[in-house]
C-alpha cells in the first residue's frame, strides 16, 4: 500500500490525481488552503467526492504556515501540485503571490521531506519555464528561458527540486505539463471559456490570431503519469505533452462542431505568450512508459458533459439559447 501526500488537492488536477491514487489503492492525505484565484467554492466542489472515501483524509491549510513535517510524516510519495496558476495576471504586484505560493511554499515542503525515506517528490512544473522555444517539438535539453513572471516562479520551484535531488539525494521528478484540460478545468483556461462561450453565447476573448499552437494534455493522462513516474525508478526532469499540438483555430472548430458557436471578441496578443508549445515526450515514454491516449475531440466531449451539468445548476442559466444545442444535453 502506497501512502500518498497530495498538495492543491482541491485543485483542477489535484482533484483528479487524488480520485485516480484512490482507485488504484493508494491511501492518500490532501492539503489544500482553498486559495480564491477562482471561486473557492469551486475548490469544494472538486472535493466532495473524495472526502466520503475511506483512505482519504484533507487538511485544510496553508503550506506557507502550517507545521508540514507531521503532514508529511510516513509518506511514501509526495506530489506536490499547490500553487498559483494563471500567466496573465503574474505580472505588476501580484507577482508577490506567485513568488510565495510557488517558490517559498515549494521550499518549505522540500525542506520538511528532505530527511525522509520517500520514495519520490512528485513536482507539477510547466510547460511555460520554455517560453518561446527555438525547437518544436521542445526537448528537455533545450535551455528554459520563461518570458513570464509565472513561468519564472515555476522555474524557480524546479530548479529547487533539482538542487535538493543533486546535492541531498531526494528522490525528485518535476514534470513539465502542457495546457492541462478536462472537466473541472480551471475556469479562467482558454478550453473551460471556449465550452462556456459556446454553451451561453457570452463572448469568447480570443488573444492574438488564433494561430498560436497548444499541446493540449488530457488531464487523466496526466495524472496517470505522475503515478508511473512515482512507481518508477526515474528521476529529473520530463515533459508531459498531449503529443498532437493544434492551433487555437482548430480547437475553437472542434468546440462549435461539439456544442455550437462561439461568439469570438478579438484582442491584440498577451504579453509573454509562447506563439507555439509542442512537448518531445521520447523521455517519459522511454523513463515511465508515458503514453497520452486521449483525443482533444473526446476529452472536450467529457468537458462540454460537466460544464452543462454546472450551467444547469446556476440559477441564472436558463434553459433556451446555445445551451440547448449541445448534441450531449439531455
Ligand atoms: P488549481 O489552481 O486548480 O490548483 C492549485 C491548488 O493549490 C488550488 O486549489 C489552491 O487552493 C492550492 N494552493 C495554492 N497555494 C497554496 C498554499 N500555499 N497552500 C495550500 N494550498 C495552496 O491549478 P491546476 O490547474 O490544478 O494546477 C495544479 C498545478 O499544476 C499548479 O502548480 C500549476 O502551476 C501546475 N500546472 C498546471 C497546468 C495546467 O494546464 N492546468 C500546466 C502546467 C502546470
Amino acid at each position: 500500500m502506497t501512502r500518498a501526500v497530495v498538495t492543491g488537492a482541491a485543485g483542477f488536477i489535484g482533484s483528479h490525481l487524488c480520485a485516480h491514487l484512490l482507485a488504484a489503492g493508494d491511501t492518500v492525505l490532501g492539503i489544500d488552503v482553498l486559495t480564491d484565484y477562482y471561486d473557492p467554492a469551486l475548490k469544494e466542489r472538486n472535493l466532495r467526492d473524495l472526502i466520503p472515501h475511506p483512505s482519504f483524509t484533507f487538511h485544510r491549510v496553508d503550506l506557507l504556515e502550517a507545521a508540514l513535517e507531521p503532514l508529511v510524516d510516513g509518506a511514501d510519495v509526495v506530489y506536490h501540485l499547490a500553487g498559483q496558476p494563471g500567466v496573465r495576471p503574474s505580472w505588476g504586484k501580484d507577482f508577490e503571490l506567485y513568488a510565495r505560493r510557488n517558490v517559498l511554499a515549494s521550499q518549505r515542503l522540500l525542506e520538511a521531506v528532505r530527511d525522509r525515506p520517500l520514495r519520490k517528490f512528485v513536482y507539477a512544473s510547466s510547460s511555460s519555464v520554455y517560453g518561446d522555444a527555438p525547437a518544436i517539438p521542445t526537448g528537455e535539453s533545450v535551455c528554459p528561458r520563461p518570458l513570464t513572471p509565472y513561468g519564472v516562479t515555476k522555474l524557480s520551484a524546479e530548479h529547487l527540486c533539482e538542487v535538493y535531488r543533486i546535492t541531498l539525494g531526494l528522490p525528485a521528478v518535476s514534470l513539465r505539463l502542457f495546457s492541462v484540460y478536462g472537466p473541472r478545468q480551471r475556469p479562467d483556461m482558454a478550453l473551460a471559456r471556449l465550452i462556456e462561450a459556446a454553451l451561453t453565447g457570452r463572448p469568447f476573448p480570443l488573444y492574438g490570431s488564433g494561430e498560436q499552437t497548444r499541446d493540449f494534455t488530457y488531464v487523466h493522462d496526466v495524472v496517470t503519469a505522475m503515478r508511473e513516474a512515482a512507481c518508477s525508478s526515474f528521476t529529473g526532469v520530463a515533459n508531459l505533452g498531449g503529443d498532437a499540438p493544434v492551433s487555437m483555430k482548430h480547437a475553437i472548430a472542434a468546440v462549435e462542431r461539439l456544442v455550437g458557436p462561439v461568439n469570438l471578441d478579438p484582442r491584440p496578443s498577451s504579453r509573454g505568450e509562447a506563439r507555439h508549445t509542442a512537448a518531445d515526450i521520447a523521455l517519459a515514454a522511454r523513463a515511465f512508459g508515458y503514453r497520452p491516449r486521449t483525443e482533444l475531440d473526446d476529452g472536450l466531449a467529457a468537458m462540454a458533459d460537466q460544464s452543462v451539468i454546472d450551467l444547469a445548476r446556476q440559477p441564472e442559466s436558463g434553459s433556451t439559447g446555445p445551451r440547448a444545442m449541445w448534441r450531449g444535453a439531455t
